[in-house]
């Protein structure tokens, strides 16, 4: 039977009798915080495969079945599940897709429908979607994640967060070429190793962990030379998808620049807050509210000992925690502004300023109303507190080319530079004591 909502046959259920010889698909999205992530569902019994598929061939899919005025994670990440299913590389009828779900009103909210019709479509319509979410929906009997199990993957991200932001503070600096790199690694694998025997995600062994990894990082021999300094900011998935902003990191670097990636785990809080938001506001089930403050109150712990073991270092920037970035963007944008990315991402351009990356990529998929207005909305506005921001907004779509991209970006930095050479003459002049 149709299902009238949604426009397609029926929802197929993942069931615990296909949890033991099915493969989940999942969008890979932040690689550092994914590869940890992978060993604690393997451990939990499920066979797990990362998809990363890009370039027009994998758009080319997307734009078959998706309308092109959809916002363009969802047209490249259904593009990036049917290369996957067409590959060869896995039994088309022993195959289920992970997608989040995030409960708004953002359109992500909705991909999963989308990508079931794209699949009936497209000739598997017997391929089930798991969405993921913290809100229940859709549940799955194959799905029974474990209170324990959910700890660990809240872990994992803050695992990914720490590696990835110690080490982008590293690697532009490092005296040796790839001494960072074997750092990530070397973590990476034995992070994986404590997983799996059931370890390492209690806060007392990541508070141990995370100082053993600023520790670690922090020894890396560099070479301390002023360098561009550039954050990152825009929608969840471009901004940490590689195949979703062309290798946007890759190309900073390779532009000499020190690259800042705000935490995952912030945007977890953000988001968290924003449902507590919307139940005060309009009301709702007593027993989510419990959940979400629980949760809530999970999360800030995991926010200190982050922040704190970055903070201990003196050779690293911390990112802020959520509630001061939630000061920052009080009298700037309502804080009821939590579609998307809302008022996180102004209150971020305003953090990041003052720590010293005032030149900001702001990363926005075409069709992304949510962005458009906390992006675009806000650019002039924050400037205007902060003069020192140098933000450019890059819009992604199928047909933007990567070089009209970069070239964006290299006038951006060309600014940077400017800014970073009239520092240092002024600084210069201040210590020979001159005028
Ligand atoms: S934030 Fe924008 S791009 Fe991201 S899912 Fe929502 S509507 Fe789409």
């Amino acid at each position: 039977m149709k299902n009238k909502n949604t426009h397609y046959k029926k929802r197929v259920k993942f069931t615990l009798k296909m949890k033991r010889d099915y493969t989940l698909l999942i969008p890979e999205m932040a690689p550092l915080h994914f590869r940890l992530i992978q060993p604690i569902l393997s451990r939990q019994g499920f066979r797990v495969a990362l998809m990363g598929g890009e370039g027009q061939e994998v758009l080319q899919k997307g734009l078959k079945y998706v309308h092109n005025d959809m916002c363009y994670p969802a047209l490249l990440i259904t593009g990036q599940m049917l290369s996957a299913i067409e590959s060869g590389a896995y039994d088309p009828h022993k195959v289920a897709m992970v997608i989040t779900q995030s409960g708004g009103g953002c359109r992500d909210s909705n991909y999963i429908h989308l990508m079931r019709k794209a699949f009936e479509k497209a000739g598997y319509p017997d391929v089930p979607f798991i969405s993921a979410n913290i809100w229940g929906l859709e549940l799955n009997s194959g799905i029974n994640l474990s209170p324990r199990t959910l700890l660990m993957a809240l872990a994992g991200m803050i695992y990914g967060d720490m590696l990835m932001i110690v080490s982008n503070q590293v690697q532009p600096y490092e005296l040796h070429t790839g001494d960072t790199k074997q750092a990530v690694d070397r973590w990476i694998e034995r992070l994986g190793n404590t997983f799996a025997k059931g370890r390492g995600f209690l806060p007392k062994a990541i508070d141990k962990n995370l100082k053993a990894i600023a520790a670690d990082f922090a020894a890396i021999p560099v070479v301390k030379v002023p360098k561009v300094k550039v954050a990152v900011i825009g929608e969840l998935f471009l901004k940490y998808s590689p195949p979703g902003n062309n290798h946007l990191e890759d190309f900073l670097t390779e532009q000499d620049c020190e690259v800042f990636m705000p935490s995952m785990l912030g945007f977890g809080i953000y988001k968290t807050n924003g449902a507590l938001e919307d139940l005060r506001l309009y009301g709702g089930k007593p027993v989510k509210k419990l959940v979400l403050e629980i949760a809530m109150q999970v999360m800030f712990h995991m926010e200190d000992i982050l922040i704190r073991n970055i903070e201990a270092r003196k050779e690293f920037t911390a990112p802020e925690r959520v509630n001061t970035l939630k000061k920052r963007a009080e009298g700037v944008i309502g804080i009821g502004n939590s579609m998307g990315e809302g008022w996180y991402l102004a209150a971020e351009m305003l953090e990041l300023a003052e720590h010293g990356y005032e030149n900001i990529v702001c990363v926005q998929p075409f069709g992304c109303l949510p962005c458009h207005v906390s992006i675009k909305g806000m650019i002039n506005k924050v400037k205007r507190l902060n003069p020192r921001i140098n933000a450019v907004d890059i819009e992604y779509d199928p047909g933007a080319t990567r070089v009209n991209q970069e070239n964006r970006i290299k006038l951006m930095l060309a600014v940077a530079k400017e800014n970073l050479q009239a520092e240092q003459v002024l600084q210069n002049d201040f210590l020979s004591g001159t005028e």
